[in-house]
């Protein structure tokens, strides 16, 4: 449905993009995440056709963007971060607005008519977009961008500065719309991409380091295998033994502990199961073995180690 293929866009000194390449299928929604500054505007912006790549190509439904732009345009429906709401019109005087702008030619009263009931905008029809709650000129802002019924839907951090109630109904509505349209939304939150989206594309200083179905993200990127161990005896020693068992790359004391013994994380080499070295290491120092289990890495775990500890530049 939507084909991103090295992207490429430099200001100045700064490289906003270094070659993206992502794709969206039919009825998919994919979320863009990375911590700010990594480019997701950037590439909201070109996919939508509002800024320029220096190289690279933006594919819809078989147009390329560069070669058809105004094509493009007719098959995305766009929220912007923060959208451009015309605060003195009512929302049915802004839904026609929207609607003339975008010469759209479905029967206009049916299908704004839809759309406010998609959206659930009915009862504010008649009322001043500046007298409405930032929820509800979420909404119409999404709305605004269902005109016309495009393909793809793009929203650009749809849920900043909403309150939990609002975030929860807007993802929602997110979902929703992710039935019949293939969706695109970028955010620096995590707990967002899991609870709407099928795939993340992980961005980082203008790189896609990630892309994986949601599911998978935190068992493919976690290669290295990882384990919880409650050993007892002096941590430095212990760790020090830790650390050199053959095919251990790394091991750290947590604080926990469980009457006299440490809890250990150990992580292993790809691949690799040290279990039976670091019982017998242990064993060897006579430093009481007394519980290990394998240790899964969070989402959030996996976000910070692949963006360097969540850095900014
Ligand atoms: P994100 O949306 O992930 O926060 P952006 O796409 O806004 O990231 O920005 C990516 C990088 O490009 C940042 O370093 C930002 O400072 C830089 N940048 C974005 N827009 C401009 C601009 N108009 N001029 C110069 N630098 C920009």
């Amino acid at each position: 449905m939507i084909e991103v293929k090295d992207l490429v866009k430099v200001y100045g000194k700064t490289v906003a993009l270094s070659g993206i390449s992502f794709s969206a299928g039919e009825g998919e929604i994919v979320g863009l995440l990375g911590p700010n500054g990594a480019g997701k505007s950037t590439a909201m912006n070109i996919i939508t056709g509002y800024l320029s790549s220096d190289s690279g190509t933006v594919t819809v439904d078989g147009h390329e963007i560069t070669d058809e732009p105004e094509k493009v345009k007719t098959l995305i429906g766009y929220l912007p971060e923060i959208p451009p709401l015309y605060t003195d019109m009512t929302v049915r005087e802004y839904m026609d607005f929207v609607y003339d702008l975008k010469k759209c030619s479905l029967p206009r009263k049916p299908h704004l008519s839809e759309i406010a009931s998609v959206t659930k905008t009915f009862e504010v029809q008649d009322r001043l977009i500046a007298n409405l709650s930032k929820g509800y000129r979420q909404r119409v802002g999404i709305a605004g961008a269902l005109v016309g019924d495009p393909k793809i839907l793009i929203f650009d951090e749809p849920t900043v500065g909403l309150d939990p109630g609002q975030i929860i109904e807007t993802r929602a509505l997110i979902r929703r719309l992710g039935r019949r349209h293939t969706v695109i939304l970028s955010t620096h939150i995590l707990s967002e991409v899991q609870a709407v989206c099928d795939r993340i594309v992980i961005i980082d200083r203008g790189r896609i380091i990630a892309d994986e179905k949601t599911d998978d993200v935190s068992t493919t990127v976690n290669r290295n295998r990882r384990y919880s161990a409650k050993i007892c005896g002096p941590t430095g020693e212990v760790l020090a033994t830790l650390r050199s068992i053959p095919g251990v790359s790394g091991a750290e004391v947590t604080g926990e502990r469980d009457l006299d013994a440490y809890v250990y994380l150990i992580e292993s080499e790809k691949g690799r199961d040290v279990r039976k070295d670091v019982f017998a290491a242990c064993a060897s120092k006579s430093y009481p073995l007394i519980g290990m289990e394998p240790s899964g890495m969070s989402l959030e775990e996996v976000f910070i180690k692949l963006t360097g500890n969540g850095k900014k530049r």
